[in-house]
């Protein structure tokens, strides 16, 4: 005879394995063909970005800038990588997303990231690196490719199957019934994990996949794509001095990087020299 208890944790059980069966989605990358695993819905994923995104803006230490010089030039770039977006593969979900650009003043930390759903942040620390509108272009199409590509939806896929992702499921599923904090998982695999001292960094296959597209999406919005590798390479000789950053995280290597630019440059001229050229307008704290 089994107790009740053991019955109420068998049907648990059953009810727990029937949702993630019922969860389960294969996707592929439509510019890449690269199968992703993915358990959650893109507005599952929009609900838990914009989660992440204030639980990020509630942060103190988080300043937006004040400052016009430095708000006006990513808002630019932003717009025209967004429009790009809503004309690249991705259209419908770029569509879908409520856009949304922040300027964090943090002249240490070279970071950006794009939430699912659209909401995106620059801190200040990048623009050095970026120098030009052109190559903040790459940083900001990098980002959002995050997110159109779902990267951070398929690390909380993949985080569900182990047991360190357990808590990924519980905060997807708050998420899902609205109102909340994000656990430190879930925001890490979001790609805000500095926010709460995690770094998880995107996988190296991630990495690239944003790269190349990213470059695409450049190159459409009418910024000169081999910015990136200029970008890459300043990238290469500074060593992050605040908070974690993705742009330090160090795989692929800058080295492997810049010949997978290389190699996909072509496809990107070829886009770019169908577009009317934007200037690349230096950014304020290199001026
Ligand atoms: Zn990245």
């Amino acid at each position: 005879m089994r107790t009740v208890k053991q019955q109420s944790w068998s049907v648990f059980v059953m009810v727990m394995s029937v949702a993630l069966v019922s969860l389960v989605g294969c996707e592929t990358n439509p510019y890449t063909g690269r199968s992703q695993l993915l358990m959650t819905s893109v507005s599952q994923e929009m609900q838990m970005g914009a989660q992440a995104y204030d639980q990020v803006k509630s942060d103190p230490k988080m300043r937006p800038s004040q400052d016009p010089r430095e708000i006006e030039p990513v808002k630019r770039v932003a717009a025209r990588i967004v429009e790009a977006a809503k004309r690249s593969k991705y259209a419908e979900m770029a569509n879908q997303f409520q856009w949304e650009v922040t300027v964090i003043k943090d002249d240490k930390t070279p970071n950006a990231f794009a939430l699912p759903g659209g909401k995106m942040a620059v801190y200040t620390g990048i623009f050095p690196m970026a120098k030009t509108e052109a190559g903040l272009a790459a940083v900001m199409g990098h980002e959002v490719v995050h997110a159109l590509a779902r990267h951070g939806a398929e690390r909380m896929s993949q985080g569900q199957l182990t047991n360190a992702g357990l808590q990924v499921i519980g905060t997807a599923a708050g998420a899902a019934g609205g109102g909340g904090m994000l656990g430190q998982a879930a925001m890490a695999a979001l790609g805000v994990g500095a926010k709460v001292g995690v770094l998880l960094p995107f996988s190296r296959k991630h990495e690239s996949e944003a790269d190349y597209i990213g470059i695409l999406l450049a190159a459409d919005a009418g910024y000169d794509p081999r910015e990136s590798i200029a970008l890459w390479e300043r990238m290469g000789q500074v060593s992050g001095g605040g908070a974690p950053s993705e742009f330090m995280s160090t795989h692929p290597s800058h080295e492997t990087r810049i010949d997978q630019l290389k190699k996909w440059m072509p496809e990107a001229m070829a886009i770019y020299q169908t577009k009317p050229p934007v200037p690349a307008a230096l950014l304020p704290s290199v001026q």
